[in-house]
């Protein structure tokens, strides 16, 4: 496993300039790099470069049962499913993950596809867009303290680190109607980042 020090950590996030205030908010996350989940390389030649980062969008995993987990292992397998779910040619035949980051249960934050490739998890509006996923499905269950502060970590770092930045929930840049990320995560979402409007929170 590696062990992350802040300058690896800023290699997480292409093109950033964080001030001081976002380079400590880095040095709090605890950052797991994709080489940890899977030694299976993307198919790199069917990705599209991400350009400049301009926007954030959160999801949850919304698998039918609640996710419990807390244990490193049994997250990194359910990481493989995931991958497996996104990659597989009779599925979806992503070319990888097709969100950027992972927030598990206990505030680890898990590289999925590299930032500087543009992601697959909003339909027609993958351009320009980081896709980060909560592991739950927050229609069923409650996001734990752990995880909704790491998420407002990696989130907080973001804002800082890119001008012009907005935030987005999937359902409210979806073109088709969908509850992720969940009724629970949303209204965190609403209180945490909602009316602030200097944050493109919409
Ligand atoms: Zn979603």
């Amino acid at each position: 496993m590696v062990q992350p020090g802040t300058e690896l950590k800023l290699d997480f996030f292409p093109g950033a300039k964080a001030p001081p205030s976002g380079l400590a908010i880095l040095k709090s996350l605890e950052l797991v790099p994709r080489s940890a989940i899977t030694a299976a390389l993307p198919r790199a030649e069917d990705m599209q470069p991400m350009g400049q980062i301009r926007r954030i969008t959160v999801h949850h995993t919304g698998f039918p049962d609640p996710w419990l987990a807390d244990d490193v292992n049994a997250t990194g397998y359910h990481l493989v499913d995931i991958l497996t779910l996104h990659t597989d040619p009779a599925g979806r035949n992503w070319a990888d993950f097709g969100y950027h980051y992972a927030v598990d249960r206990m505030g680890r934050i898990w590289q999925l596809r590299d930032l500087r490739f543009q992601g697959a998890h909003v339909k027609n509006h993958n351009t320009h867009n980081a896709g980060i996923v909560v592991l739950g499905n927050f229609d069923l269950q409650q996001p734990p303290g752990t995880q909704v502060t790491a998420l407002a970590a990696l989130l907080n770092f973001m804002l800082s680190a890119y001008d012009n930045l907005q935030i987005h929930t999937h359902q409210q840049l979806a073109d088709q109607p969908t509850s992720c990320p969940g009724r629970h995560l949303q209204t965190w979402m609403d209180q945490t980042f909602g009316g602030t409007a200097a944050k493109g929170y919409s």
